[in-house]
């Protein structure tokens, strides 16, 4: 059995940048600031960015974590007004509902996610570009923790407990746009497929050693041949 876990920005779709205004409109209502224009959200989990923009603005982490909850459900609220702005209309990428149908086809794979997204707002995306969070059996989210290189761990818990299904690290396989993506694989054993439809490119991708890496998921025969590790050099089935 395969876990398949995908990323949701940058890697499923694009939110149209929702989830920037949203958090920004958030952290306005509450400290009357805004996101400094360079920083990047992509590979970060939902809390660990408001606790990274809450430091830079000299926010102990005792105060941040006694705002953590009540900054995140402002953003809930915004992130779902944003993502019906029509001025920017979130959108699914190139040849994921194709890829998601053929892995749903299969007896051999659970399709998950594995997203640095708070679960409401996980689901709030999906549902913008008209993905079914319930598609997802397996899910790892922001909300369960701040540390991205730790969702793994839940997913693969998460298989164990809702599904009576062990799944060792090797067979447990992660999507993502970017390098943070690639780096949360490594704990566990995971193999990292790199899809350049966020901000890096496929270069810059390789750098980071993904067993894979496509420009989007459209050749949904090679992306499949990816994910099952039809390479020959693969064979940890749990
Ligand atoms: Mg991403």
């Amino acid at each position: 059995m395969r876990l398949v876990l995908f990323d949701i920005d940058g890697t499923l779709l694009s939110a149209g940048g929702s989830g920037r205004r949203a958090i920004n409109a958030a952290f306005e209502e509450f400290f009357g600031w805004s996101v400094p224009a360079g920083y990047w959200f992509d590979g970060k989990t939902d809390r660990q960015i408001v606790r990274e923009l809450m430091r830079a603005e000299g926010h102990d982490d005792a105060d941040i974590d006694g705002h953590m909850d009540a900054v995140l459900a402002r953003y809930l609220v915004y992130l779902g007004k944003a993502l019906v702005d029509p001025a920017h209309p979130p959108r699914l990428y190139p040849g994921v509902a194709v890829l998601l149908e053929g892995l749903e086809a299969r007896d051999d794979v659970v399709v998950g996610l594995l997203t640095g997204n708070v679960q409401p707002g996980a689901h709030a995306k999906l549902s913008a570009v008209g993905l079914d969070p319930a598609r997802f059996v397996i899910g790892a989210f922001g909300s369960d923790h701040e540390q991205r290189p730790e969702l793994p761990h839940v997913a693969q818990r998460r298989a164990r407990e809702t599904l009576g299904l062990d799944v060792a690290g090797p067979a447990m396989v992660v999507i993502g746009d970017t390098p943070d993506d690639i780096a949360c694989s490594r704990g566990i054993g995971a193999r990292a497929i790199a899809v350049a439809t966020g901000r890096f490119s496929p270069t810059e991708l390789k750098a980071h050693s993904p067993s894979a890496v496509f420009r989007d998921l459209s050749d949904t025969e090679q992306v499949m041949a990816a994910i099952m590790g039809d390479t020959g050099r693969d064979g940890a089935d749990a």
